[in-house]
C-alpha cells in the first residue's frame, strides 16, 4: 500500500499503529487496531521533537538512526497525520471529532512537541463545531451521551489549546448546567494524565456555589422583611410567598440546589405566580414576581465564565508573599479588567480566575475596603 504523501522529499517512513485496552478476562489487554504509513521528512521530525531526534538523528544510540522506515505507536492515525501535516507545512486536515482533538494534544505529549504549533489548528477546528447546538443538547441527567458533543469534554482541550473564548462559554455553560458538582469529562479513557487543574475545576465548583447562595438571598429576604413585622397580615403574606416559592420546586434552596442545575433552577422559578397581595399594611404590598423576575435575569447574566488570562495573570510566582508583586497588581484589576482577550468580562469571572491563595485575596480586599 502506498504511503500518505506528507514531504515531497521523503527520505523517511514512518510506519505508525494504535493499539486500544481492552477487557479479557481479568486482564487489561492490548489490542492491535491498525496501521498506516506516512512518507515524511527525517530532517523535520528531528527538529520538532526531542523523541523522534534521539530515535532518528544520526548521531543517536537507536537502530532507527539508520533505518529508512521506522515504526511508532500514536493515539490515533488521525491525529498522528494532522501533527505530521503541521509540522511538515502542509494544509491539515480539520474534519475530525472531539475525541481526536484530544488525541492530538496526546500525541504532543508523546512526542514532546511544541504545543503552540496545534493553537491556530484548534482555533479553526473550533469555529468550525457547531458548539451552541452542542451546549443546548448537554443535559447533565447522568444519562448516555456522546463524548463528541458534551461540552465537558470542551473544558480541557479549550484549555489547553489557549481558546480563551471557547473556555469562557464552555465553562459558563457547564457551571450552570451541572447538577451535584462540576466536573470535567474525557473521552480518551487510558489518558487519565490529561486533565485541567484541579484547582480550576475547584473555582467553577466555587462560582456554581456562589450562584445558589445569590439565589437563596433573593428568595429569602422579602421573606425575613415579612417575619420582623410581627403582623398577622405580613405572617399571612409570609406564608402564601413561601408557599408559591414551594410550587416552583426550586426553594427551599438547600432541597433542590443539588441535584438540578442552576440553569434547572431558574427555569422552575420563571413559573412562580403570586400577584402582589392587596392590604392597607405598607410591607405586605410587595411585588414579588418583579424581586423573582430580577433574580432571574442577575443570575443568569451573573457569571461569564473563567477567563484564561485572568487565570494566568493570577497564578503563584513565587512563594514568598512579600514579594509577590504581581499578586497586588493584579488584586486591583477588579473592575476594570485590563489585557484579556476575550472581548469583556465582568467582575466575577475575574474572581473566580484567581488561582493564587484565596487568603491573599480575601486579606488584600478586606484592607482596600478599610
Ligand atoms: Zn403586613
Ligand atoms: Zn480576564
Amino acid at each position: 500500500m502506498a504511503s500518505n504523501l506528507i514531504s515531497h522529499n521523503s527520505d523517511l517512513t514512518l510506519d505508525v499503529y494504535f493499539t486500544e485496552t481492552v477487557h479479557q478476562g481479568s486482564e487489561l489487554k492490548e489490542i492491535f487496531r491498525g496501521s498506516e504509513t506516512f512518507a515524511v521528512s527525517r530532517d523535520v521530525l528531528v527538529k520538532s521533537s526531542p523523541v523522534f531526534s534521539t530515535m532518528l538523528h544520526s548521531d543517536g544510540f537507536f537502530a532507527e538512526k539508520k533505518m529508512r522506515q521506522v515504526r511508532v505507536e500514536a493515539e490515533s492515525i488521525t491525529s498522528m497525520k494532522i501533527w505530521l501535516q503541521i509540522l511538515h507545512c502542509q494544509t491539515p486536515d480539520y474534519d475530525v471529532n472531539l475525541t481526536e482533538v484530544w488525541n492530538l494534544i496526546a500525541v504532543c505529549d508523546k512526542f514532546n512537541l511544541v504545543i503552540d504549533l496545534l493553537y491556530k489548528w484548534f482555533e479553526i477546528w473550533y469555529s468550525k463545531q457547531p458548539i451552541e447546538q452542542w451546549l443546548i443538547g448537554t443535559r447533565y441527567t447522568g444519562e448516555t451521551h456522546h463524548f463528541n458533543e458534551d461540552a465537558r469534554c470542551l473544558l480541557y482541550p479549550t484549555w489547553r489549546l489557549d481558546h480563551p473564548k471557547g473556555f469562557l462559554r464552555v465553562s459558563r455553560h457547564v457551571v450552570y448546567n451541572s447538577c451535584y458538582y462540576v466536573k470535567e469529562m474525557s473521552p480518551v479513557r487510558r489518558r487519565a494524565d490529561l486533565h485541567l487543574p484541579s484547582r480550576i475545576i475547584q473555582q467553577m465548583n466555587a462560582a456554581r456555589g456562589r450562584l445558589k447562595t445569590i439565589i437563596f438571598h433573593a428568595l429569602y429576604r422579602p421573606l425575613e422583611e415579612l417575619l420582623l413585622e410581627n403582623q398577622n397580615c405580613c405572617d399571612k403574606t409570609g406564608s402564601d410567598y413561601q408557599r408559591a416559592l414551594l410550587e416552583t420546586k426550586a426553594w427551599p434552596i438547600e432541597r433542590y440546589g443539588t441535584a438540578n442545575s442552576i440553569a434547572t433552577l431558574l427555569r422552575r422559578l420563571r413559573d412562580f405566580y403570586y400577584p402582589t397581595p392587596i392590604t392597607k399594611c405598607v410591607t405586605c404590598p410587595k411585588d414579588f414576581q418583579r424581586v423573582v423576575k430580577d433574580l432571574i435575569m442577575h443570575t443568569t447574566f451573573y457569571f461569564d465564565g473563567m477567563c484564561i488570562d485572568c487565570m494566568n495573570q493570577s497564578k503563584a510566582k513565587t512563594q514568598n508573599e512579600d514579594t509577590d508583586y504581581w499578586l497586588h497588581r493584579y488584586l486591583r484589576q477588579d473592575e476594570i479588567v485590563r489585557g484579556c482577550r476575550v472581548e469583556s468580562h465582568r467582575q466575577p469571572t475575574w474572581y473566580f480566575s484567581f488561582m493564587g491563595r484565596r487568603e491573599d485575596m480575601d486579606k488584600f480586599r478586606h484592607k482596600e475596603r478599610d
